[in-house]
């Protein structure tokens, strides 16, 4: 019956990291030991504090459908954050809450692309970019970048780039995959090349932004004369173990926070009202009170990464916030290793699923063919069982 459904769907890549998550859970349901280094989800459970904010919406009757753009009281505590975390003036009319960081990027997408309009994709980027693009019938274009750069992409790549057609480039640092952290003046230097293009607009997905290693992380829209085209995206998601919850945000200007909010109007209306007021709760505390975690990712990157050292052909940035490590795994291919020939790194990760229990992501999915992303939100334990696993697979 697939030809019944619509081109839109039938053109539409399966989510490569939900896809994974899924593949390993039900392997894990079939009886096997596998360990999901897949999905990027922190490992923790949500902060009683912010647990206890929820329990108190329920008993104060927060059931009702909140307005379409979120609570009052939530945006306000939205305008705050911007304040006091980014630098970022922005008013409560300029704030969108959505049902996830997702939802809030393609709001945006739907509300500023016309079919054939191009968006920019510095490369690796995360898997539904391209796909949110494509949904808006819009075309996209990735600029790559390698692990000699970091994986960051220069000015002059970005002015390369750029054609008549371009309306959108998205921006997200700390990157998932590759952990990347662009330095302000790296900004300031993509910004003085979109100066000369007042028509294209910029996507800055901040959702890691808490989850950094030293790199202090910068808002793109803190940027003068680039506050006005820059939708700031974030969310509760990763800084606060709150992923289920799904609530993300976006700091627009006002008519594309207008415009985003006609279109979640149409399509889920306000997101989930306990996630909202509990969300209230996570963003007006200190930040000190997550930082538990982020000291416990911290650990774990260096882990990670001494692991990674001893895989044979693995090659890996030095990540600087998020919770992935985005190795360059490109000397497998060709290879065989146990009778499977590895021809890319989607082989090679479908192999250490098979045979060594071990869930990761392909970079194809990211826009670079030659990684594979392992995230590290996972215990300690489960990483040195893996890295372990991986080692006894690929050393031998
Ligand atoms: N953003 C996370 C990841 O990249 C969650 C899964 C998803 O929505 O893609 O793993």
């Amino acid at each position: 019956m697939q030809q019944h459904l619509s081109d839109r769907i039938n053109n539409l890549p399966i989510s490569a990291t939900l896809a994974m998550a899924a593949k390993a859970r039900e392997l894990k349901t079939e009886g096997k030991d596998i360990i999901s280094l897949s999905l990027g989800e922190p490992d923790f459970n949500t902060p009683d504090f912010i647990k206890d904010a929820a329990k108190q919406a329920i008993d104060d009757n927060y059931n009702s459908y909140t307005p379409v753009n979120g609570y009052l009281e939530l945006r306000e505590a939205i305008c705050r954050k911007f304040k006091r975390d980014n630098q970022l003036n922005y008013t409560p009319n300029q704030i969108v809450v959505s049902t996830g960081a997702k939802q809030a990027i393609a709001n945006i997408a739907m509300v500023l692309l016309n079919p054939g309009d191009e968006v920019l994709l510095p490369a690796p980027y995360w898997v539904s970019y391209s796909a949110i693009a494509t949904l808006a019938e819009a075309t996209y274009k990735e600029i790559p970048s390698t692990i000699e750069t970091d994986f960051k992409i220069t000015p002059a790549q970005l002015e390369a780039a750029i054609t008549p057609k371009t309306k959108l480039i998205f921006f997200n640092s700390p990157n998932n995959p590759s952990g990347t952290v662009y330095t302000e003046s790296e900004y300031r230097a993509l910004a003085k090349v979109l100066e000369a293009y007042p028509n294209i607009y910029i996507l800055s997905d901040e959702i890691y932004e808490h989850i950094n290693y030293g790199e202090p992380t910068f808002s793109f829209a803190a940027i003068e004369n680039m506050y006005d085209r820059t939708i700031t995206v974030n969310g509760v998601a990763k800084a606060f173990a709150m992923t289920g919850w799904r609530i993300g945000y976006m700091g627009a200007p006002e008519w594309i926070a207008k415009a985003c909010t006609k279109m979640q109007g149409q399509i889920t209306s306000g997101a989930n009202c306990i996630a909202q007021r509990a969300t209230i709760t996570a963003l007006d505390a200190p930040v000190s009170k997550i930082q538990f975690m982020v000291d416990e990712f911290y650990k774990r990157r260096d882990f990670v990464l001494d692991m990674i050292k001893n895989i044979e052909g693995f090659k890996a940035n030095v990540p600087k916030g998020a919770f992935y490590v985005f190795p360059d795994v490109s000397y497998y291919f060709g290879k065989t290793i146990k009778g499977a020939t590895i021809n890319n790194a989607s082989d090679l990760s479908m192999l250490l699923l098979e045979k060594a229990n071990v869930a990761t992501v392909t970079g194809d999915a990211f826009g670079a063919p030659d990684c594979i992303r392992i995230s590290y939100a996972a215990s300690t334990e489960n990483l040195k069982e893996a890295f372990k696993r991986i080692g006894n697979l690929l050393n031998s």
